[in-house]
């Protein structure tokens, strides 16, 4: 009997024994092709001996070093690579070990930001109702989905939700996809001023929605228009980039895109590709400033931030990420997306397909026409990731609600070091999914 504690307690999983470039292999030789790299993490593979290297090379030296006493070599010069690549004024960086721990970092400092600068009363989050940015309870409460949040909410601090960037769900026949953008994001600013400016402390968005939405990218503009919002109220921005950035999108940081830089940016998944749990927050001069110039002591910490040995794989993930191979996904994401299109565009149960470079959503729907979800007592999207891990892919996913539609998708996001083969192999295995599910 296993004493482990499963995420289900009556899954009976297979043993994942191996990895092999961008395939996982279990205990009984059957090999699957990491579609999702688990959720948008493994974005160089299962066996990357350069980074492999680089954590022996630093177990040998010194496995970890708390942070009270020491900083280390590896932690130093991630971070100014990570400044030197990050937008706008981007200039410091926490280490932490993964995505929700970036955004409780986050939320942290964007408060004491605020007690440090003498505007104490700024204290409220807001966010879009279609969105995760963690399952710790400041990052719970943060996000906007309701199946994760609902089973703990006296427990959560109290944020409101506008409405997201959907454009496939949202945009009116009568407005342009731009005019629709501006339209959700002046969202913010009304419910800035029914909160009250003074009382507003930051907007907390992804740019590209992974989890809950299935690599929802934004109409052109709408960041734009968000990013002014938050000037004019001086309202903080928080990026969360945990799975669309570190080039998951065909950019290193996906707010490239957009032309906009946060105050606050949160990074994880790509940012250790599955080598070691880390995480990151970056921040801005300004933000540090006030914490330097006032108390001198961000009022945070946890006993594995800036872990030597997780910075050494990031260093080395960085190393190739940026020597050549984020430089595939754009190419690599545009090929995904043309054969998607050609393999399930016409399918009678696929409503939209989308994202960025290879970050790549397929979102389900009973009826085409009227864009109607699946009743969620089916479970369409648990279906076609059993259906489709029995054919060996691993697909990533969701249903999630938005405004009393819960709607199903899958999302794609496979390792950045796939050939064009691969693609061929990730539609037929798809394919297979979907005959067995419908
Ligand atoms: N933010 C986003 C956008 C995420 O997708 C996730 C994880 N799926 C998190 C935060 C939380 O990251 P972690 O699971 O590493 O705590």
């Amino acid at each position: 009997m296993s004493h482990v504690f499963p995420r289900h307690t009556k899954a009976s999983l297979p043993v994942a024994a191996k990895g092999d470039g961008c395939y996982i292999i279990d205990k009984s030789g059957k090999k699957y092709f990491d579609g999702s790299g688990g959720a948008a993490v493994s974005c160089l593979g299962h066996s990357d001996p350069d980074v492999t290297r680089a954590i022996k090379d630093q177990i040998d030296n010194i496995a970890f070093a708390h942070t009270g006493f020491f900083t280390t070599d590896p932690a130093e010069e991630l971070a100014d690579l990570l400044i030197g690549a990050a937008p706008g004024r981007l200039d410091r960086v926490y280490f932490v070990s993964g995505g929700s721990e970036a955004m409780e970092a986050a939320l942290k400092l964007a408060r004491q930001y605020f007690l440090e600068k003498g505007e104490p009363s700024r204290h409220r989050v807001i966010a879009r109702r279609q969105s995760y940015h963690g399952n710790t309870l400041g990052a719970l409460a943060t996000g906007g989905n309701q199946w994760r949040r609902e089973p703990f909410s006296p427990l959560m601090i109290e944020t409101s939700h506008i409405s997201p960037c959907f454009e496939y769900r949202g945009r009116r026949e009568d407005e342009t996809a731009y005019d629709y953008g501006q339209r959700v994001a002046n969202e913010l600013e009304t419910e800035i001023e029914r909160l009250g400016p003074e009382n507003v402390m930051a907007f907390v968005a992804e740019p590209v929605v992974g989890a809950t939405a299935g690599a929802l990218p934004p109409v052109e503009g709408y960041f734009k228009r968000i990013r002014e919002i938050c000037d004019r109220y001086g309202v903080l921005l928080i990026l969360d980039e945990v799975m669309c950035g570190m080039g998951r999108t065909g950019t290193l940081f996906a707010c490239d895109q957009d032309g906009i830089a946060p105050d606050i940016l949160c990074i994880a998944k790509g940012l250790g590709a599955g080598y070691q749990p880390i995480g990151a927050m970056l921040c801005t001069a300004d933000i540090y400033q006030a914490i330097e110039t006032g108390s001198g002591f961000f009022q945070h910490g946890h006993t594995y931030i800036g872990h030597p040995t997780a910075c050494a794989a990031a260093l080395a993930v960085f190393k190739k990420l940026t020597g050549g191979v984020a430089g595939r996904v754009m190419p690599m994401g545009d090929k995904l997306q043309a054969a998607l299109t050609d393999a399930f565009g016409q399918h009678p149960h696929v409503g939209d397909i989308r994202g960025r470079g290879l970050f790549r959503g397929i979102e389900i729907v009973e009826d085409r026409a009227s864009k109607a979800p699946f009743d969620p007592k089916r479970g369409v999207n648990k279906v076609l990731k059993k259906a489709a891990f029995e054919a060996g892919l691993i697909c990533y996913p969701m249903g999630g609600t938005i405004d009393g539609v819960t709607g199903d998708h899958i999302l794609l996001a496979p390792p950045f070091i796939m050939e064009d083969a691969h693609i061929g192999e990730i539609t037929d295995k798809l394919a297979t999914a979907f005959k067995a599910a419908f």
